[in-house]
């Protein structure tokens, strides 16, 4: 937390403007087709910060014929240099940078998340995102191949089409970014939709993809609600693609979606359950610090949060007692204050979800640390809640709570510990605490899950893949991985009059 609050970060606009707030086709703004428009609401004060246009299926329907448009055969977009499109990205990463302290201030005002935050973390992710992929872009290529008769064959990694995204709020611009670059790099065209509690950031992306003279038609960004706008996308007979990002329950829905329209490719980036286990041999101050941060990180609005902390008996109740003292001094309150650590929840309906959660694991015995309470009447803060005697059965330690409540698991042997991370049925992210190789190894090799931390916490970059095994998801963001989801391969089979060697 020290490098937040580093004197590298400018002052915050604490009051941005918001000057873009329609459905965003064909490099304009456009008013919502219904006439509809919807409040988004600054979690931290509980008031209106704008009204939004409510995009729906016909805006989403002149979005893809947009984006359609944008992919015929011969179009600019098609005919583009791959070294082009890349070009095209790193300027919009650089129009992102020029205006980072703007795109920070107005994160924090949407989504309540510190502004240390939403500058050092989602802004400046993003940005290294889009120019992480804008160096692929030129880089797209199949093989060729000697197959058997007098043929030649190649292959194509051609772009799939009309690419639907469909993001949550926990990280506006950072998902749009993972969402974008993959898709751009390739060559496809996107219709996204936007999370309905935080559409500032993406449409003032939108903006700036116009500025830096995408060609109309390639990008194409809605904001609205998922039953109306999300489901349009996901059943449209001319998607091509789905990328969802959001809860177990949506994707099951996007997936059937696709299944029964057009068969679409689907990527899924899902809730988790991550197990963060620590072991007597682990240096506990340091263990104690990167687990605090594993779950409260971000509000414990994370789908990786480090949720399910198994600790070595012979070490529980000093780490518990660490614990505590450490969720003691988490500073929470205004995002805008440097100091702060811990902003509120996005909304009220996710406050009371888990204030709900932490009821019934009250009730069902886990005992509570620390916290548990919403803080002051105003906004939906709820303070850093920590339990202890969490066991596996327990509603709340199943469920994804996505708050800040700490559960600490006591457990006493190697297999004992693997087989409890590894029963749920979640599998995005797990980590482990240890100084012995072995044990490290053994848990790199036996945990379920897309990504496993060793010695350290939500350490995520573009260059390392990221995704779930089980109902956290399908398909890998991030790095080259991040690219296969994003082209069709095709085989070119040409007839030789003869063959050589
Ligand atoms: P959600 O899954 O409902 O929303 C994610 C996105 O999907 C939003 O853009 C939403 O509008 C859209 N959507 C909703 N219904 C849809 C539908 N029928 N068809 C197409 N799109 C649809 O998530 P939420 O309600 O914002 O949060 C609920 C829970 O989801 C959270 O408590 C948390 O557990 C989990 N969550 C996980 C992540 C993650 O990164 N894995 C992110 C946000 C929320």
């Amino acid at each position: 937390s020290a490098a937040f609050s580093s004197p590298a970060i400018p002052q915050p606009i604490t009051s941005p403007e918001v000057p873009y707030t329609g459905v965003f086709i064909n490099n304009e703004f456009h008013k919502a087709e219904s006439g509809r428009q919807f409040p988004t609401v600054n979690p931290t004060t509980g008031e209106v910060i704008t009204m939004v246009e409510e995009g729906d299926k016909n805006d989403v329907e002149k979005a893809v014929k947009a984006a359609r448009a944008a992919f015929q055969l011969n179009s600019e977009w098609r005919q583009m240099d791959g070294s082009e499109r890349g070009r095209l990205i790193n300027r919009l990463a650089d129009l992102m940078e020029r205006d980072q302290t703007y795109l920070a201030s107005l994160e924090t005002v949407d989504n309540g998340k510190p502004y240390s935050n939403s500058y050092m973390v989602d802004v400046r992710q993003s940005i290294n995102n889009l120019r992480y992929f804008a160096g692929w872009a030129d880089k797209i290529h199949g093989l060729t191949i000697p197959t058997d008769g007098p043929y030649f064959a190649y292959t194509r990694h051609e772009p799939i089409g009309v690419c639907g995204q469909i993001i949550p709020w926990n990280f506006p611009l950072l998902m749009q970014a993972w969402k974008f670059g993959p898709a751009l790099a390739t060559g496809n065209t996107i219709v996204m939709k936007l999370a309905e509690q935080t559409p500032l950031t993406g449409l003032y992306v939108a903006k700036l993809v116009a500025e830096a003279g995408f060609p109309a038609g390639v990008v194409n960004v809605i904001p609205g609600y998922g039953p109306s706008a999300g489901a349009a996308i996901s059943s449209h007979m001319d998607v091509d693609k789905v990328a969802f990002t959001g809860s177990t329950e949506i994707g099951h829905l996007i997936q059937q979606a696709a299944g029964s329209s057009n068969l679409k490719r689907v990527t899924l980036e899902l809730g988790g359950k991550s197990p963060n286990i620590v072991f007597k041999d682990a240096d506990l101050e340091y263990a104690v610090e990167q687990s605090h941060f594993g779950i409260f990180f971000n509000q414990g609005q994370c789908c990786c949060a480090g949720s399910r902390i198994f600790v070595e008996e012979s070490v529980y109740d000093e780490f518990v007692e660490r614990s505590v003292e450490r969720a003691k001094v988490r500073t929470v309150g205004d995002p805008f204050d440097m100091k702060t650590e811990q902003g509120p929840q996005v909304d009220g309906e996710q406050m009371n979800k888990i204030l709900d959660l932490i009821d019934s694991g009250k009730k069902e015995g886990a005992k509570m640390c620390y916290g548990g309470s919403r803080v002051g009447e105003k906004g939906y803060f709820i303070e850093p809640t920590v339990f202890a005697d969490v066991k596996d059965h327990m509603r709340f330690a199943q469920e994804e709570i996505f708050g800040p409540v700490q559960q600490i698991f006591k457990f006493k042997n190697v297999n004992e510990v693997i087989e409890r991370a590894n029963k749920t049925q979640y599998g995005l992210a797990a980590s482990v605490f240890t100084k012995d190789l072995d044990k490290a190894n053994l848990f790199s090799q036996g945990l379920r899950a897309g990504t496993v931390w060793v010695n350290c916490y939500d350490v995520l970059n573009a260059q390392t893949p990221f995704g779930g095994y089980k109902f956290s998801g399908q398909g890998r963001e991030n790095s080259e991985y991040a690219l296969r989801n994003y082209y069709e391969v095709k085989s070119v089979i040409t007839k030789l009059p003869v063959k050589n060697s």
